[in-house]
């Protein structure tokens, strides 16, 4: 067998990308390996956007990454001349009586300025007319209230694995795409892993499966994630003014803790008329897998949408529904993110941060990542264990 690599990536999705970019930039010798060719619409990132914040209501400890991910966009962005992160601001809406919890926070506008306050992040709260006089694509109710800064934004998370993808590559990693791995297992100082096509060895593997990782793990640990179908909508505005209220310079991105079941948050339009806004809502109860899940979108459940979701709080938008896509959450027990060491291999780094807010951390953790791999992190990652 020739050589081992230093690192293996099983998984080049949001996480693996950015850790496989972060290696080559090390001089490490990498190989990714995907069972596709990301950036594609099976897993969890997919879909145009991301909602990226600094100020995170589900906890102090993940303002570093999402800081750290800026700063890397921004630098892959004058490499390469694209635009991947717009911070155009965000308001998280909360307001009197039963409030939808977001991410499992029941009062996600008070804790997202609790993370603003401790990381000095400049803010303000808006009252109700602030609100409507700001931003009138929302329907607010007398007594909402508004968190709203302007670091905050959103990212295009197809353009992100390319670039990382691309500069890994031009750095020398190696990339193995359409192959699937079928096992790992450590044995004499080192990783050996199995695709359907060949066998390769490394010093360390990173298993950044996504939605997959449940699969690739012995059942006492899998049982501590639970995969969920997600469905994203793009509606198109009832017309080209109300459409213009939406552009990123005048409309936010937003999270808004609606008294219905579930949050609703969304994005400016970023396309053109025709292309639809787009705004999801949330589901944690049905598990699935992404062998099972059903992935298209039937017309009730886009009709159900509008009428709960859509119709009493965006009056710029109308009932029709250009297109939506069904994506994957892998959920830790309080949105929380695992990254950590295997409890059985040491030479094997699990990555699972999702719980539906990963993607804005990405770049950040994959740095995190590559220093696990090498052996150059002294970051604490106690949040994150597998134990919790
Ligand atoms: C609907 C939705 C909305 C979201 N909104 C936001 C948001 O606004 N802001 C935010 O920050 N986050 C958001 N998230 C979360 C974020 O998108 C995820 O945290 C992130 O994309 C997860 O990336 P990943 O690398 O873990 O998984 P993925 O990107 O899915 O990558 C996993 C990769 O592993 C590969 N793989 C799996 N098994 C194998 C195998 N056996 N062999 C080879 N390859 C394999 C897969 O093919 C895949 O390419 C959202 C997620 C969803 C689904």
């Amino acid at each position: 067998m020739a050589d081992p690599y230093d690192v293996i990536l099983l998984g080049l999705g949001a996480m693996g990308s950015a850790a496989t970019y972060q290696l080559a930039k090390r001089g490490a010798k990498v190989l990714g390996i995907d069972q596709f060719s990301p950036p594609h619409e099976l897993g969890s990132t997919h879909g145009d956007t991301r909602i990226t914040r600094l100020a995170c209501g589900e906890g102090p400890e993940y303002t570093e990454f999402a800081t750290r991910s800026h700063e890397i966009w921004r630098e892959l962005e004058g490499e390469l001349g694209v635009r991947l992160l717009t911070q155009n601001g965000m308001v998280v809406i909360y307001g009197p009586g039963k409030r939808s919890p977001s991410h499992g926070v029941p009062e996600f506008l008070a804790a997202t300025v609790d993370v603003a306050r401790a990381n000095g992040i400049d803010h303000r709260v808006l009252d109700t007319a602030e609100i409507r006089a700001r931003f009138p694509v929302f329907n607010v109710t007398d007594g909402d209230e508004a968190y709203h800064d302007d670091v905050s934004g959103f990212v295009y998370p197809e353009r992100c694995i390319d670039a990382q993808l691309g500069q890994a590559k031009a750095l020398g990693a190696r990339l193995a795409l359409n192959e699937r791995v079928t096992s790992f297992e450590q044995a004499d100082g080192g990783v050996t892993v199995t695709t359907d096509k060949a066998t390769y060895r490394a010093r360390q593997l990173i298993v950044a499966a996504g939605a997959w990782l449940p699969g690739l793990l012995p059942p006492n640990l899998a049982a501590g994630f639970k995969v969920t179908r997600q469905v994203l909508y793009w509606f198109q505005a009832k017309d080209a003014e109300a459409h213009r209220q939406f552009s990123p310079d005048a409309c936010p991105i937003y999270i808004w803790q609606i008294p219905a079941p579930q949050v609703v948050y969304g994005f400016p339009a970023v396309g053109a008329f025709e292309d639809g806004i787009k705004l999801a809502t949330e589901q944690t109860t049905t598990t699935t897998t992404p062998g099972e899940v059903d992935r298209s979108v039937s017309a009730e459940e886009t009709e159900e949408m509008y009428r709960t979701y859509v119709a009493p709080y965006f009056p710029g938008l109308s009932s029709k529904c250009i297109k939506a896509k069904v994506c994957l959450y892998t959920e830790v027990d309080k949105a929380r993110f695992v990254i950590d060491r295997h409890p059985h291999m040491d030479r094997v780094i699990v990555a699972s941060p999702c719980s539906g807010h990963g993607f804005k951390h990405s770049a950040g953790i994959g740095e995190l990542l590559a220093q696990m791999a090498l052996g150059e992190s002294h970051r604490d990652i106690s949040k994150f264990r597998f134990s919790g």
